[in-house]
């Protein structure tokens, strides 16, 4: 059992198929890495705006964008933003997770259960791991198309690209803790956020997103607290 705990761990950190995704994306789909807003954390984004300009549900990576990575508690100072999201939008937000309900890794489904019962949020199982990967388990769950969902997360190679590809709203946010990631992982962030600077700076722009054409519409200052 330990053997399969750690490959799952060592998977999750080293992602093949979001490796070989990633040389498509440096070479020529370099506009996939492109968030259409990015903000310090999910309390800059404004749930009312998005729900008013058509969005039917949003969908969260876990681990450090609601809480920090392994942890099953979502990060205190988020609380109130993540209340305020489950006012405007009810039943229609979701965590879609490289680590909680990913079969590969929660292989007995005792991670999405965990993290369901302790924030309350409901947990996407699925079998590919982001950026690979249709949309249809999220479609099946939200009962919507994947166009009128948000896609939040901290990681430009894996919750930007898979959002951008298939048709989402995508937030990027910064990571809430560099201490718990593996050095391997925190240098693939490294060179990440260094391509997502690189073409920023060319005036290379993200896909237009039809029910929000200017996406910084949606951000606002974060309410204190
Ligand atoms: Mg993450």
């Amino acid at each position: 059992m330990w053997w399969k705990d750690l490959r799952a761990t060592l998977s999750q950190s080293i992602n093949v198929e979001g490796i070989s995704l990633s040389a498509s994306v440096l070479v020529k789909d370099h506009h996939l890495i492109l968030p259409h807003v990015l903000v310090p954390d999910i309390r800059y984004i404004d749930w009312g705006e998005l729900q008013r300009r058509g969005f039917k549900g949003v969908v969260f990576d876990k681990d450090n964008t609601i809480t920090v990575p392994y942890s099953l508690a979502l990060w205190g100072p988020l609380v109130s933003s993540i209340e305020r999201c489950k006012s405007v939008f009810g039943n229609d937000i979701a965590v879609f997770s490289n680590s909680a309900g990913l079969f590969e890794y929660d292989h007995d489904d005792s991670k999405a259960r965990a993290l369901e019962k302790a924030v309350g949020i409901e947990v996407i199982r699925h079998r590919v791991k982001k950026p690979a990967g249709t949309a249809e388990e999220i479609e099946k769950h939200f009962g919507c198309k994947s166009s009128q969902l948000v896609m939040v997360g901290d990681r430009p190679f894996t919750d930007i690209v898979y959002g951008n590809q298939n048709g989402l709203l995508t937030v990027l946010t910064e990571p809430l803790s560099l201490a718990e990631e593996p050095f391997i992982v925190r240098q693939v962030r490294k060179l990440e956020m260094s391509l997502l600077n690189y073409w920023l700076k060319r005036g290379i722009k993200p896909i237009s997103h039809d029910l929000l054409p200017d996406a910084m519409e949606c951000v606002k200052d974060p309410t204190p607290l």
